[in-house]
């Protein structure tokens, strides 16, 4: 069947079919249900079919689907507005995915500077690990060689440094650099936290070099660690922020979002995007905001969040031959697993709750933020009964190989 197939062969895919969602569910063709704490990674922030969602869609689609940015799109300007109210920055600019989003902060970036009369700060310092998509500019920011591999000379400009290293970074400063790109949460890179002082360090170390402070929240963002943003944990605010994934709630739809200053280099006809900020993205984009910004929202997210990480963390201490480690904020939880991750994911799956894997053996549990406590232990519950299962077999072998 892979020799037939008309699509590109760059994705390894399950060999699952789903039909339908409701809710934190899947189900398949053959009419059986999985718990998703994939949720299309980290995209389907409130689950699948939401009620509100299809609402806003729906309606949006029997009026116009598609403007271009000739003209005023009303609903940029009410997302926009609700975007800018709810956080540190001024400006937004809509695409529609994260890597988009990435590629407009670092232009915002390099433009800022290049206004400020230094064209020779381009460079951005970036970390090892990190994640910002697969277009040439973000692999190079990436930095990863699996990734880079293959597609001609990496683009110039980033400068890697080791994630967490502070010292790193402050020799990683020239005359041209102009900025400092981090996720405060990685993703792929296996879940790894960058913590409230290094954040604050990072601030300090942009003001004191006239640096802009870059955060790539595209994964970690809109509520997905228990804040509407990551960054708000450390108390800090970034000049410039890349934001996809749950924004959409599954439809395409990315931003990026800057202060006054830092977006003062951003003039007509420097950038652009047919799709970006569509009218029927702008619809959905509103509806996951009507529910993420509803009192109590966040709040939810933090509860259940902190029973899932409790939970988690008595498997850890019941299965130590399976899980090395439990990481993450929120609902961006990973299980860092001591044998191959995806003989876990897999084990998992056989128990109908799906996962994703990241780097660094882990595998990432990103639930959608409307689950409930009851849902959040019935993964827990079939998670468990992976490692049992999986801890079974590790027995099995072991006592074969002492025969
Ligand atoms: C997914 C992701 C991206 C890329 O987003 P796409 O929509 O796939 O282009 C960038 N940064 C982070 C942190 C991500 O998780």
């Amino acid at each position: 069947m892979a020799e037939a197939s008309p699509l590109y062969q760059t994705y390894m895919r399950a060999p699952l079919r789903f039909e339908r969602g409701e809710g934190v569910w899947l189900y398949s063709e053959d009419g059986d249900r999985y718990l998703d704490f994939a949720a299309g990674v980290a995209v389907n922030s409130l689950g699948h079919a939401h009620p509100h969602l299809i609402e806003a869609l729906t309606t949006q689609a029997g009026k116009v689907w598609h403007l271009s940015n000739l003209y005023d799109v009303p609903g940029q300007e009410t997302l926009g507005r609700r975007l800018t109210e709810a956080t540190f920055a001024d400006r937004v600019f809509f695409t529609n995915s994260g890597a988009e989003a990435l590629e407009c902060a670092i232009k915002t970036a390099r433009r800022y500077q290049f206004v400020k009369g230094h064209p020779e700060r381009f460079h951005i310092i970036t970390f090892e690990g990190a994640f910002h998509g697969r277009t040439i500019a973000t692999i190079s920011a990436g930095g990863q060689e699996k990734y880079l591999e293959g597609f001609g000379p990496k683009a110039p400009g980033f400068d890697q440094v080791p994630f967490g290293d502070l010292d790193a970074v402050k020799a990683a400063i020239t005359d041209e650099t102009a900025a400092i790109l981090i996720e405060p949460v990685q993703g792929e890179g296996g879940l790894r936290t960058a913590s409230n002082e290094f954040l604050r360090a990072l601030r300090q170390i942009c003001d004191d070099n006239g640096l802009l402070l870059v955060l790539d929240e595209v994964q970690c963002g809109v509520g997905r660690t228990g804040k509407l943003f990551a960054h708000e944990w450390a108390g800090i605010t970034p000049d410039i922020m890349a934001v996809a994934k749950g924004i959409g709630g599954g439809f395409p739809l990315g931003a990026c979002l800057a202060t006054e200053e830092a977006a003062s280099g951003m003039k007509a006809g420097t950038h652009g995007s047919t799709y970006g900020g569509n009218p029927l993205a702008m619809a959905v984009g509103n509806g996951v905001l009507d529910v993420v910004l509803a009192d109590g929202f966040l709040e939810h997210v933090r509860d259940v969040a902190l029973v899932f990480r409790q939970g988690l963390a008595s498997l850890k201490d019941r299965y130590p031959d399976i899980i090395e480690e439990i990481r993450g904020e929120g609902l961006m939880l990973g299980i860092k697993a001591k044998v191959p991750n995806t003989d876990l994911l897999m084990a998992m799956r056989e128990e109908h709750v799906l996962g994703v894997p990241a780097g660094d053996n882990v595998i990432r549990l990103l639930p959608p933020l409307i689950v409930t406590v009851e849902e959040a232990r019935e993964g827990l519950k079939r998670i468990e009964q992976a490692a049992e299962h999986l801890q079974g077999k590790l027995k099995a072998a072991s006592s074969n190989q002492g025969r």
